[in-house]
């Protein structure tokens, strides 16, 4: 049922897109895997917003469950998959963003100071300072 990821994301760029995405969905570890199906299918820099988990009901209102530590803690793996601008859809709240933006930069300074070790000759690993964050 509907388009897969990595077919949207080859016949966005195929359109002309600039930049491709998703948002929503389950959660960030779903939002991983469609970013990673993306990836495979184009080399346009990727947009993705997930969502909080998926919404149930408590004490008659609507919640979700991923919290900001929870989903910041996966950023890595967002940024790895292919992601380069990050968001929040349903659930996600400012707490959600803060908690990305503390960790994208804590990966930064991790970034610089491999870099730092790379240009004293030792052992680095990159890392793409280039995120973006946001919300809409
Ligand atoms: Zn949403």
């Amino acid at each position: 049922m509907g388009v897969q990821p990595q077919q949207a994301a080859s016949e966005l760029e195929k359109a002309g897109a600039d930049i491709v995405g998703a948002n929503c969905g389950t959660g960030i570890d779903d939002m991983i895997e469609v970013t990673r199906a993306m990836r495979r299918a184009t080399s346009l820099p990727i947009w993705c917003k997930p969502n909080a988990g998926l919404r149930s009901w408590s004490m008659g209102k609507i919640v979700y469950r991923e919290t900001p530590e929870e989903m910041a803690a996966k950023l890595h793996l967002l940024l790895e998959a292919g992601a380069a601008i990050v968001g929040g859809c349903c659930g996600t709240t400012p707490a959600h963003i803060e908690a990305f933006v503390r960790e994208r930069n804590r990966l930064w300074r991790r970034s610089l100071g491999r870099l730092r070790e790379k240009r004293e000759g030792r052992k680095a690993e990159a890392f793409r300072p280039s995120l973006l964050m946001d919300r809409l």
